[in-house]
């Protein structure tokens, strides 16, 4: 399957795997809209991917957001059309042991975790309901498979974007020809650690120090993959782990 001029939002684009999907999908003749709040990032980004030969659109807006959802997807239809693919990538991981009760980023991440991804769901599924040929992806990690210390509020977020992509996949799937991917990687190099604020959590992070890391570009490679397979294949799932990674 071509990806040559489809309709593509990436979230959470001004860095990490978004930028590194933006960028491996543009080349591929994808129409990106990149979105987060970032937005000299995101320019920084379109600029990139122009200079390349590529076409991107960058707008500014928070998942959590329905009013920025209804922009991203108007912007979308006048720039370029309907959308194809939706890659719900946008998150945060503020690590925390429960017992010192950061009440406050357990709320972040569900509103973002969870309720971002299905804010853009909810932005999609109309326009894919009408093509019948729509691919939502969503980025849920390891941590939907695997429960850690000081990740139950994460960990909880992530098993909920896959049972969601499960649930999307079983309903769209049969009746609107709707291909539903989760993408679940292990350990990767960006910065999504930055948001970590509990002390105790970040001497326990020295524990990933010997680990050689995946890299942004490996997870969008694996995105290229589930989303280049022929109309007949749906790649439900996508497990990616450093290799010495336990
Ligand atoms: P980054 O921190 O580099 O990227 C996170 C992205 O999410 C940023 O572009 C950020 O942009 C965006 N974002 C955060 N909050 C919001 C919001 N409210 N609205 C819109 N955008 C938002 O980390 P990664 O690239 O690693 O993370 C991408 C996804 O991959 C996440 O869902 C993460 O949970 C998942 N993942 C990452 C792993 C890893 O080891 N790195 C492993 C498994 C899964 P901005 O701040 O500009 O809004």
């Amino acid at each position: 399957m071509s990806l040559e001029n489809k309709n593509i939002i990436v979230t959470g684009a001004s860095s990490g795997i978004g930028e590194a999907t933006a960028k491996k999908l543009a080349a591929a003749g994808a129409n990106v809209v990149i979105t987060a709040r970032r937005t000299e990032r995101l320019n920084e980004l379109k600029d990139e991917i122009e200079k390349d030969g590529g076409k991107a659109l960058a707008i500014t807006g928070d998942v959590t957001s329905k009013e920025d959802w209804k922009s991203i997807v108007e912007q979308t239809h006048n720039n370029f059309g309907k959308v194809d693919v939706l890659v719900n990538n946008a998150g945060l991981m503020p690590l925390s042991f429960v017992e010192n009760l950061k009440t406050d980023e357990w709320d972040k991440m569900v509103d973002v975790n969870i309720k971002g991804v299905l804010n853009g769901v909810a932005s999609v599924v109309p326009d894919m309901k009408e093509t019948k040929a729509g691919h939502i992806i969503n980025i849920s990690s390891v941590a939907g498979r695997k429960i850690m210390p000081a990740g139950a509020v994460y960990c909880a977020t992530k098993y909920a974007v896959r049972a969601l992509s499960e649930g999307i996949r079983l309903e769209m799937g049969p009746k609107y020809n709707t291909k539903v991917t989760s993408i679940e990687p292990g350990f990767v190099a960006t910065e999504l650690t930055n948001t970590i604020t509990d002390d105790d959590v970040k001497d326990m992070m020295s524990q990933f120090e010997d680990l050689t890391p995946l890299q942004a570009s490996d997870i969008a490679d694996s995105i290229y993959y589930a989303l280049t397979q022929p109309e007949h294949s749906s790649v439900n799932e996508i497990l990616i782990r450093p290799t010495n990674q336990d």
